[in-house]
């Protein structure tokens, strides 16, 4: 398979620093150890509550926040392999544009001092474009690629509604012709209908210009329908990775199966019974032992609390099932099957 992205047992921590001195005393593991593949072409979902770490590793991968461990390998369409961990930053600078991110909040991402033209000009000037008019022309395509019409770069953000900034962020996001866009709970903040027209508006762009997205949501009921695997991740690690139909018709992690119960199905004979998941996330600050998951699971042994379970690789009808728990009853799928 085409990989366009590999995470190897990448690491953020943070030193909490307090006290006297400023003393060293404890460090926050935001991201402690995933190991990751993102094929070319794919949309990858990665969801889980709020502090599990989604939003730091979708900045890690874009050299946004920096890896204090592991490697992060960006593959080009001619098979030239580079570790971005390794790069200082004016290295960087041709793999950010190849490397695009659309965040939640479309009010934030705009400057409200400057019309649209101002906000989206600014990457195309650093890429080289020096004619203004070629900018213009390039934003005018830029906006109708996102279904708008080419005057409105002569507004400004205040004049739009919430779907229409957003699709101004994806525009903008698009305008160095990147290969992989982060959407990080890009269609959060939107109202239902709204989020289907961005979602359908997303797909379409992604046939169009052959692009692969990292799709970060805490909402499972917008992953199933544009997701082709979906990573969950629970204090920093990813706890369970699988093509998209397997996690909603077979999730095998205790954490995943708490919450997909609590999203209602059509299909009512479906519904599985509500799982109430008890106490909060912990904090990334000492995170509890062994499974990290053990204080809130209704399934836990001694021996979770004891020993942490490796993400083990199952093939279940053809296809590769990742979780982490020490209570999955399969055979741990050998290194050459395929
Ligand atoms: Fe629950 Fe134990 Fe599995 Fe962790 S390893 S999810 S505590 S059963």
């Amino acid at each position: 398979d085409d990989v366009i992205l590999r995470l190897r047992d990448v690491k953020v921590h943070f030193p909490l620093k307090g006290g006297f001195m400023q003393k060293t005393t404890a460090h926050v593991k935001a991201i402690d150890g995933v190991n990751l593949d993102v094929y070319r072409g794919e949309v990858l979902g990665l969801v889980g509550e709020s502090g599990c770490g989604k939003t730091t590793l979708g900045k890690t991968i874009l050299q946004l926040i920096h890896a204090t461990d592991g490697e992060i390998t960006y593959r080009s369409t001619d098979d030239q392999e580079t570790d971005l961990t390794k790069l200082k930053d004016h290295e960087l600078f041709p793999y950010r544009k190849r490397l695009q991110i659309v965040f939640q909040d479309p009010h934030s991402s705009l400057n409200p001092a400057f019309t649209i033209f101002g906000s989206l000009e600014d990457p195309l000037k650093k890429y080289g474009i020096k004619s203004r008019e070629e900018r213009r022309k390039i934003i005018g395509d830029l906006l109708e690629a996102v279904n708008m019409r080419r005057e409105y770069m002569d507004r400004f953000p205040h004049e739009f509604s919430g779907g229409q900034r957003q699709r101004i962020g994806i525009a903008r996001a698009l305008s160095i012709e990147p290969e992989l866009i982060i959407c990080d709970e890009a269609v959060s903040a939107l109202d239902v209908s709204i989020q289907a027209q961005v979602l359908q508006l997303l797909m379409k762009l992604k046939q169009e210009k052959n692009l692969t997205y990292i799709f970060i949501t805490h909402d499972l009921s917008v992953t199933e329908y544009i997701c082709d695997r979906i990573a969950v991740m629970y204090l920093g690690r990813i706890v369970e990775l699988c093509a998209s139909e397997d996690l909603y018709a077979r999730r095998l992690h205790p954490y995943t199966q708490a919450l997909l119960s609590a999203i209602p199905v059509a299909d009512l004979d479906k519904q599985t019974k509500r799982i109430v998941l008890e106490g909060d996330v912990p904090s990334p600050v000492n995170p509890p032992s062994g499974c990290p998951f053990h204080p809130r699971c209704q399934f836990r042994k001694d021996v979770c609390s004891q020993v942490e379970p490796k993400l083990k690789r199952y093939r279940i009808d053809g296809r590769d099932h990742y979780a982490a728990c020490h209570l999955i009853d399969l055979p741990e799928a050998t290194p050459d099957a395929a």
